[in-house]
């Protein structure tokens, strides 16, 4: 009889989120962090990051749809965008669909979540197979010191701000992130949860703000493997807030086939509960 295999993420000393492994596909090291590629039963291949997880194949659809589509609805002509990490592809697929695009640059630090993605999980890897999409293997930091109004759009698909992805969370990087973007551009980074790690989110919160004074909204979707479910997005804005703007037209005429965002949920998705606007006061 084989015995069953469970792998737990815990989110604090007492709970956690555990999923039934079918096989171990990959597990590797870089100088900057530990990958496992997992295949589960129910939510299909996994990657983990230093044993937390980064993305399954199951819901992954909801984070990458509105980490992308968000910021490039509500910006009023898009044509250059940045990312930062987002090493599995997910992200590069979602604005490779934004056929209208100059750019798309993405600066990853680790090269071997790029393969492992391309190996494993050719569901987000498929994202470099956009012609539009140049990979740069750099660290992020250094990459926007010095960029001045280069991008309409920076988004920030990192890792919990440990280790490499630190000092995306910081205010000096926030700063050199406003330098890089033209007017009318957002930036828009993932920002943790507001019910396991607020002093992260607040950090990141406070920290962009820092940089973007009270330009700087909440947005938030619901992933069932990140901790809570509940997950936020920071936006910060140069001119005009996301939250009020959306290009109905450029919508309509992509027509994008998409599982999560629309219309609605570009909306919905500022209205914030009560005790997250608590928080972000
Ligand atoms: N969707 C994921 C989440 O929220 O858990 C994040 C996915 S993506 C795999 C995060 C990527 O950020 C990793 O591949 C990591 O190597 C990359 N990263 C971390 N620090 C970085 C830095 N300083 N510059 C560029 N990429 C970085």
């Amino acid at each position: 009889m084989n015995p069953e295999f469970w792998f737990t993420e815990k989110y604090s000393e007492n709970c956690g989120f555990t999923f039934k492994v079918k096989e171990v596909l990959e597990t590797n090291f870089s100088k900057f962090q530990r990958l496992d590629v997992l295949d589960t039963y129910d939510f299909g291949k996994v990657m983990l990051l230093d044993g937390l997880v980064m993305l399954t194949q199951r819901d992954e659809f909801v984070y990458h749809e509105m980490i992308t589509n968000v910021p490039l609805f509500a910006h009023k002509d898009p044509k250059d965008v940045l990312v930062i990490g987002g090493g599995d592809g997910g992200t590069v697929r979602e604005l490779a669909k934004h056929t209208y695009l100059n750019s798309i640059t993405e600066v990853e630090i680790d090269e071997m979540v790029v393969d492992a993605a391309k190996k494993h999980m050719p569901f987000v890897g498929c994202g470099y197979d956009s012609e539009k999409v140049n990979l740069i293997i750099g660290d992020g930091i250094e990459f926007v010191k010095g960029k001045k109004e280069a991008y309409d759009i920076v988004i920030i698909d990192s890792t919990d701000p440990f280790g490499p992805a630190e000092g995306l969370f910081s205010g000096e990087f926030y700063a050199n992130v406003r330098n890089a973007l033209r007017e009318g551009g957002f930036v828009v980074a993932q920002a943790e949860n507001p019910y396991y790690d607020t002093k992260w989110m607040m950090r990141s919160i406070n920290n962009m703000r820092k940089a973007f004074g009270d330009k700087v909204e909440c947005y938030l979707a619901y992933i069932p493997t990140y901790p809570s479910g509940m997950w936020n997005f920071a936006l910060g804005y140069k001119n005009e807030a996301a939250s009020g703007m959306f290009d109905k037209q450029r919508y309509e005429k992509l027509n994008l086939k998409l599982r999560y965002y629309n219309s609605e949920i570009h909306k919905a998705c500022f209205a914030l509960p009560e005790f997250v606007k608590d928080m972000l006061k």
